[in-house]
């Protein structure tokens, strides 16, 4: 048994017009949160606001979820963003520390043969030195 939304007047479930007063009844609208609905809005959060917005006024429980689930799917993907930018940024600083590294290991291998040379070539000059004071020596 229902009830009349008019004249309040008993009539069967299946009744579509009141036997009373001739009232339409209006089949109820089920309000309440829909799994495919609320899936589909977390992983494409644009259509889950697009949910929103339709159902909002006639099924305000169904549009709320969808709303929520699409919001839980934006910050969800705004935190792997981060996440995977976290990451490819210390890939890149320590990329850039080995780079500065080998760039420093490459300086100080030019300045050690720099300074090899620079002892060679005063080797040489004390042989001079010496052969000269031999030379003044013997003469
Ligand atoms: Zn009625």
């Amino acid at each position: 048994m229902k009830y009349c939304v008019r004249c309040g007047g008993e009539m069967a479930d299946t009744a579509v017009v009141c036997p009373r007063c001739g009232a339409q009844t209006v089949p109820p609208v089920e309000d309440k949160p829909d799994t495919a609905m609320n899936v589909i809005s977390f992983f494409i959060p644009l259509v889950g606001l697009i949910l929103f917005l339709v159902y909002h006024d006639r099924q305000p429980r169904k549009a709320k979820s969808a709303g929520k689930f699409a919001l839980i799917g934006v910050g969800l993907a705004a935190a792997v963003v981060l996440v995977m930018g976290a990451v490819a940024g210390s890939r890149l600083a320590r990329q850039q520390a080995v780079d500065e590294a080998w760039e420093a290991a490459e300086r100080s291998r030019q300045e050690a043969e720099d300074a090899y040379r620079q002892s060679q070539e005063l080797d040489r000059a004390i042989e001079d030195l010496q052969r000269a004071m031999e030379a003044y020596n013997g003469g």
